[in-house]
């Protein structure tokens, strides 16, 4: 599928536009977001066929994998988005020291201006929709820029907008690095990133040299703890699989490595290799014609996976087969150690790593050793696991038993720590990224008594009683 490129002249005359847009305030009525939200949904309701079709000849996934993730948290996200907006935008009246009560202090949740929002091929409708209903909500015009390498959806994206969305406020940008770098060079008054490490921190070079405030929303290798006697390992493995298979593992949220006590590492593997017949009951499994399972995106990424398993000095106890240029099937690599080429970077594909541990420990100890993950799975059925792991690790997430979870749930926020990315969205979460919580104080003149104090010339009673705060008594613990 040919992608048209956005010229970078259109790239340039759509940001001076979106920015006259603004300025003339046209985003800011609460019944105009409402309008452009509702707007967004039905765009996605009504073409869900095209649009699963877009995506399955991007990724051959099936349309429950895209149902699930994709089109049902945009458009309810959407709906609840724009029935919260009266909510979100009410002013707050924050509770203040007595003496400054007649000073109608209020917090407004003004937008910030002009957005950009950047998106990685693996979900490439959510990563960049969920973004644009906070900014829509906010207030505040955006262009959005789908990846390059999931041209079919790029298309239809920019062929259903216009047609849906007010073309002067929300506009789809077409390219790749080219086009990237003439948005970066733009000034905006966010950028939303969704993408790898290496982008990103150009992202935030550029974004730095405009002091505009930035999302980044990175990969990371998620690991997986199970605390095998402490929980069903089938039913943790049919989990882990269900996420990790999803868009053949190219997926932020991917379960990347497996930690499991050393004993029960046999009984482990025998686990997936029972699910796996259970989720590919055909004769070539997952590779089979009459299996849905999705494609490696590119030639490029497919050779990388293959490099890795050549590579790997584990033992590759279940799958491993490839066929032509896009399919490998999910492969379980058992007995990895720490410096093994499967633990070096974030797979991004169905590669599977079991890493013995001696215990719950050694499994911390070995997740803390490395870059902070966006989430961490555990399985478990123990209280004093979870608050071990509640206490002494840092993640994005922290998830119980279950896998591939996270972007579903419009109440909390998502997003990365340390080098798996900062800022947070989903829900209110995401129109917070996109508002500026503007104070506002108004000292009226009848305040003026108590206000005098603080005019020269100064005197010791003015001091003593304007530096009452200082001497307050502290608690003594
Ligand atoms: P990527 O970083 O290669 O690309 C992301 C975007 O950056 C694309 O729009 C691309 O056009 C643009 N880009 C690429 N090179 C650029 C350059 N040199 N200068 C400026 N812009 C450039 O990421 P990807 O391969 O599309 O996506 C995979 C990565 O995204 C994985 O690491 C995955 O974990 C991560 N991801 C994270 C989340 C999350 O929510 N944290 C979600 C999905 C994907």
């Amino acid at each position: 599928m040919a992608l048209t490129y956005t010229t970078i002249a259109q790239i340039k005359s759509a940001h001076a536009e979106l920015q006259k847009t603004f300025q003339e305030q046209k985003t800011l009525s609460l019944e105009y977001r409402r309008r452009q939200l509702l707007q967004l949904a039905r765009l996605f309701q009504e073409n869900d066929e095209s649009l699963c079709n877009a995506l399955y000849l991007d990724l051959g996934r099936h349309k429950l994998e895209i149902s699930i993730p994709e089109m049902g948290p945009i458009v309810s996200g959407a709906v609840r988005t724009a029935e919260s907006l009266e909510e979100w935008n009410r002013p707050e009246k924050p509770k203040v020291e007595e003496w400054r009560s007649s000073w109608d202090t209020t917090i407004y949740a003004v937008p910030k201006g002009v957005a950009l929002i950047l998106g990685p091929w693996n979900y490439p409708f959510v990563t960049i929709m969920l973004p644009l209903i906070g900014a829509i909500a906010a207030g505040c015009p955006c262009i959005v820029k789908p990846s390059e390498f999931a041209p079919a959806c790029a298309q239809k994206l920019a062929e259903l907008f216009p047609k849906y969305m007010d073309s002067s406020a929300y506009r789809i940008v077409n390219g790749a690095v080219t086009e990237t770098t003439a948005l970066l060079e733009l000034k905006w008054d966010h950028i939303f990133f969704t993408g790898g490490g290496p982008v990103g921190r150009i992202v935030a070079a550029a974004a730095a040299k405009n002091v505009t405030p930035l999302t980044l929303e990175l990969g990371s290798k998620s690991p997986v703890f199970i605390d095998a006697g402490k929980t069903d390992i089938e039913l943790a493995v049919k989990r882990i699989l269900w996420g990790k298979q999803q868009n053949a593992a190219q997926i932020c949220v991917a379960p990347d490595y497996i930690l499991v006590p050393r004993e029960h590492q046999d009984a482990t593997v025998e686990a997936f290799k029972k699910a796996y017949k259970t989720f590919w009951p055909h004769p070539k499994g997952a590779l089979d014609s009459l299996s849905e399972y999705a494609a490696i995106i590119t030639p490029r990424h497919h050779s990388r996976l293959l490099e890795f398993l050549r590579r790997t000095k584990g033992t590759i106890v279940h799958g491993g087969n490839a066929e032509g240029s896009k399919r490998l099937e999910p492969t379980v690599v058992a007995n990895v150690g720490l410096d093994d080429a499967l633990m070096e970077e974030e797979l991004f594909g169905p590669i599977i790593p079991i890493v013995p541990v001696d215990d719950l420990q050694q499994a911390i100890q070995i997740i803390n050793e490395r870059p902070t993950p966006l989430v961490i799975y555990v399985f478990t059925d123990s209280e004093d696991t979870k608050n071990q792991f509640l206490r002494s690790t840092r993640s994005g997430t922290l998830t119980l038993n279950d896998t591939f979870v996270q972007l579903g749930v419009h109440e909390m926020p998502f997003g990365g720590q340390g080098e798996s990315g900062y800022g947070s969205y989903l829900g209110k979460f995401s129109f917070d990224t996109f508002v500026q919580r503007r104070s506002y104080i108004n000292v009226p003149p009848a305040a003026e008594p108590f206000m005098g104090l603080r005019y020269p010339p100064y005197t010791e009673e003015a001091y003593q009683a304007l530096s009452a705060p200082a001497k307050i008594v502290i608690p003594d613990n």
